[in-house]
């Protein structure tokens, strides 16, 4: 595995949870079953050692936010139970969301409470997704704003804590909540805070990822490449 990951250039290798497991469900069954799931993806992820496995931190409908917080966090501890981990090099991230309705996530507040949480318990960082932030309501289009927003998530999660950058443009209005990926430069985020993301010299150590949609063969590589672009 290690020699098909250095062959591919695969650095760092990040895993996405299935979006089906809900570690904060109010729902007895379905919980049991989302930790079970978890734990499934945590033993593939050291098993093909990947670095990083990425998961939402859940939905709360017929609970309140902070109990649905404290849940998932105890759930992720529930999941990870006598597998080690550190020893393997894997650090779960958790990403936060649009924020619609009951999902978790949707400040960097809430994504900084589970991680605090869990410090000392499991290997536990931060992945944030662009669109997300954007439809979440703040400000990351112009340049006065991102750096605002880059401060407010220094200020809770930390910038040292955010491994990996989801780098999606949006479809949908700032603070609508709505979760439509757009390709890079196309959409209501635009081309320019790409650049100013990807040029920071707190983030050096994240990794960026596009999640952009693919309308045509070929859209991922456009999007990569317009990325690419962007870094001086
Ligand atoms: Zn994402």
């Amino acid at each position: 595995m290690l020699r098909l990951r250095t062959q591919y250039d695969l650095k760092p290798l990040v895993i996405h949870t299935n979006y089906l497991v809900n570690l904060a469900s109010t729902n007895p069954l379905f919980l049991k079953k989302s930790v079970e799931a978890f734990r499934g993806e945590v033993e593939r992820a050291l098993a093909v050692c990947a670095d990083y496995l990425v998961l939402h931190p859940g939905s709360f409908r017929g609970s309140d936010r902070e109990a649905g917080l404290l849940q998932t966090a105890a759930a992720i501890a529930a999941s990870t139970q006598s597998l080690d981990l550190a020893r393997g090099g894997l650090t779960i991230l958790i990403e936060n969301t649009a924020g619609a309705e009951f999902s978790l996530g949707g400040s960097f507040e809430q994504v900084a409470e589970v991680i605090d949480r869990l410090r000392g318990v499991v290997p536990i960082a931060a992945c944030i997704d662009t669109c997300h932030t954007h439809v979440a309501g703040y400000d990351i289009v112009t340049e006065e704003g991102i750096y605002q927003t880059l401060q407010l998530l220094d200020a809770t999660v930390g910038l040292n804590n955010v491994k990996v950058i989801h780098c999606n443009d949006a479809k949908a209005a700032r603070g609508s909540k709505l979760d439509r990926h757009q390709h890079i430069g196309k959409g209501t985020i635009g081309l320019e805070p790409f650049r100013i993301l990807l040029n920071d010299l707190r983030l050096v150590h994240a990794a960026f990822i596009a999640e952009t949609p693919i309308d045509q063969p070929g859209d991922d590589r456009k999007n990569v490449d317009t990325l690419k672009k962007l870094v001086s």
